[in-house]
């Protein structure tokens, strides 16, 4: 066998399948409305593993306890497990060390800690504060709220309306405003286009931003490598990638950690205390104030594994594959537009798509009765939907390494329902 070969066939090995990673999960056992349940809304959260649940049900049935205080064996195993965690997040991104990832609530969470610490301490009125126009509200509304209470100005990087793209001439002249920070997504939960995150990011640092990058529909579904990327602050959560909810990553540059203040204070985030002054505890835990999310830390961290046994490179070819196959099956659907570029390398496994005549809720309700879960809405970013796309609400299908083709093909039938119910040709 030529090497060629050889490497084909480990590279085939090592392909997901979806239908043994499916019996890992054991949501995929129940029945909606008498059908086995076909999940098609991972951009809203994903499903957890039993590994993930098991490592949950492990903390709290055999060594639950409150971490960096206890001398205890318990307590002590608890902030090895929680802090372990931390360490599995920094290698799955490239950070450079544990004290570049604070631990938050959600990307949310992220977002809002970046624009009242940094924000605060560095945007002045007049200055320029660069977004664009497929952000989620997380990425939006901190920003109005930090323009509105400094004086500075947001500014939008518009998307070509073709095919939903960043405008890189409007990166550009966005840029020529010399803003003081840029926030842009990585992948879209809308339209699931991928960014060219670093090219913009180097261009951003050219023009002397700083950049945030939204990472919520990033690292859950293809490798993310934040040093080469060269970002300053980059956001995702824990409930989108298998773990559970309330856990996010705030991942920033050391020296900019170092010089931003904490916005809680509290437990754990100092180091000492009089009563008419404190000192901060070291970086990450200055910025984790109170007892932290102990089980999410954990639940992550054992996500995080499961993702690694798949390799983040298999799970990003296998969603251009289903995706591939998606965008073909409901482009040859009468009557379904669907949103967004078809150059697999630039978009995700997400697809907004709409039929005239039908509200998306009334598609999503019609899916839902054949047990399939897909999203209907602005999907919280409703200056995109509304504004740009120039719909009311869309229907959204995202996939995850559960999904294979057969889940496709069950949403074409559900599309077919819905022609049928509504009369439409
Ligand atoms: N940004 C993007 C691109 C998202 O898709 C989401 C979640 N839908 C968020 C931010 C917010 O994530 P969370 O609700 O976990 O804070």
């Amino acid at each position: 066998m030529s090497p060629k070969h050889i490497q084909r066939i480990r590279r085939a090995q090592k392909e997901l399948d979806p239908t043994a990673i499916k019996a890992d999960f054991p949501i995929f056992r129940i029945k909606v409305h008498g059908k086995p349940l076909v999940y098609l809304d991972s951009a809203a959260t994903s499903q957890k593993p039993k590994q993930v649940i098991d490592a949950i049900v492990d903390y709290y049935s055999k060594y639950n306890a409150n971490i960096h205080r206890g001398v205890y064996e318990i307590s002590e195993k608890a902030t090895e497990a929680y802090e372990g965690s931390r360490e599995k997040v920094a290698n799955l991104i490239n950070a450079r060390s544990i004290e570049e990832i604070v631990y938050t609530r959600n990307t949310t969470e992220v977002i809002n800690l970046v624009a009242l610490s940094w924000g605060n301490a560095n945007i002045r009125r007049g200055d320029h504060i660069l977004i664009s126009e497929m952000e989620h509200h997380s990425n939006l509304v901190p920003w109005q709220m930090l323009a509105e209470r400094s004086g500075a100005v947001l500014d939008y990087i518009k998307l070509d309306s073709a095919n939903a793209l960043l405008d890189i001439d409007s990166v550009k002249a966005g840029l020529e405003k010399r803003p003081k920070l840029v926030a842009l997504s990585h992948v879209s939960n809308v339209l699931g286009t991928i960014n060219d995150v670093d090219e913009i990011v180097r261009l951003a640092h050219e023009a002397g931003a700083f950049i945030l990058i939204d990472g919520a529909q990033s690292v859950p579904h293809m490798p993310v490598n934040v040093s080469s990327m060269d970002c300053d602050f980059f956001a995702f959560s824990g409930h989108k990638m298998l773990g559970p909810a309330g856990i996010g990553v705030l991942y920033a540059k050391r020296p900019i950690l170092e010089g931003m203040e904490p916005v809680l204070g509290g437990g754990d985030m100092i180091r000492t205390v009089k009563m008419h002054s404190h000192t901060w505890n070291d970086l990450p835990w200055r910025f984790e104030a109170g007892t932290p999310n102990i089980e999410g830390g954990i639940g992550l961290g054992a996500a995080i594994d499961y993702l690694n046994r798949i390799g983040m490179g298999s799970i990003r070819r296998h969603e251009m594959h289903v995706t591939k196959y998606a965008l073909e099956t409901l482009d040859g659907i009468k009557g379904v537009r669907v949103f967004g570029t078809r150059d697999m390398n630039k978009r995700g496994g997400v697809i907004a798509f709409a039929m005239d005549g039908v509200h998306p809720h009334d598609i999503a309700s019609i899916f839902d009765s054949e047990g399939i879960a897909i999203r209907a809405g602005q999907h919280c970013a409703m200056p995109l939907v509304t504004q740009v796309l120039k719909e009311d609400a869309v229907a959204r299908i995202s996939f995850y390494i559960y999904n294979s083709e057969e889940d496709v093909d069950e949403a074409a039938k559900a599309i077919e329902k819905v022609k049928k119910i509504f009369k439409l040709s």
